[in-house]
């Protein structure tokens, strides 16, 4: 599976994309701050499947529900659904593409782990529970298994090659975004233009 840092340039990227108005670069700073709340909620969207660690982690084994109904396509969509109603509650107005991009975000999460390289049975994830109730697993995956079976193999080199193969995927569509978001609105050039 990608690590945290996989997932959340996916969602920054979609939270950049369609949450972040367009502004001029010396304004970027202070659009990024003001929105702020919604790059956490996407991020957090883009992560929440994995949360599904915290039961393990409870009773001291932190895989032994990791990967099951909380990968699947249904709970990413609850998740997304929470932080939006949880967001709704903090902001007093959100963006009108909130909730269809904190989906996307929960979602891409499923299909990042899908397109992971997975080293340990049972391969894949409940994707399309409960409609389907099998693992699976890309043919062609995208994305480098981590080493989690000790803090010494989460420190490993195979994991620092793992998040900068992550980076170089997911790091160029976010840097295409923002650069997007950062030239220059017509009525911009036209006034540069202007005699
Ligand atoms: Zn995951």
């Amino acid at each position: 599976m990608p690590s945290p840092v996989g997932h959340s340039l996916i969602g920054l990227t979609l939270g950049v994309a369609f949450l972040l108005p367009r502004c001029r670069g010396a304004d970027w700073r202070q659009v990024v701050y003001a929105n702020r709340g919604a790059l956490l909620a996407v991020v957090l969207a883009a992560n929440a499947c994995d949360f599904d660690y915290l039961p393990g982690l409870l009773v001291g084994a932190p895989n032994s529900l990791h990967r099951w109904l909380g990968h699947s396509g249904v709970w990413a969509a609850l998740a997304g659904c929470t932080i939006w109603l949880l967001w709704r509650r903090a902001a007093p107005r959100l963006p009108r593409w909130a909730l269809p991009v904190l989906l996307a975000a929960a979602l891409s999460h499923i299909l990042a782990d899908y397109s992971d390289e997975d080293t340990r049975a049972p391969f894949g994830i409940l994707a399309l529970w409960p409609f389907h109730d099998g693992f699976m697993i890309a043919a062609h995956p995208l994305f480098l298994s981590l080493e989690k079976a000790s803090l010494a193999a989460a420190c490993s080199w195979h994991n620092v090659r793992a998040v900068a193969h992550e980076a170089l995927l997911t790091l160029p569509p976010l840097l295409a975004v923002v650069f997007y978001k950062l030239r220059p609105m017509r009525h911009d050039a036209a006034a540069t233009q202007a005699p």
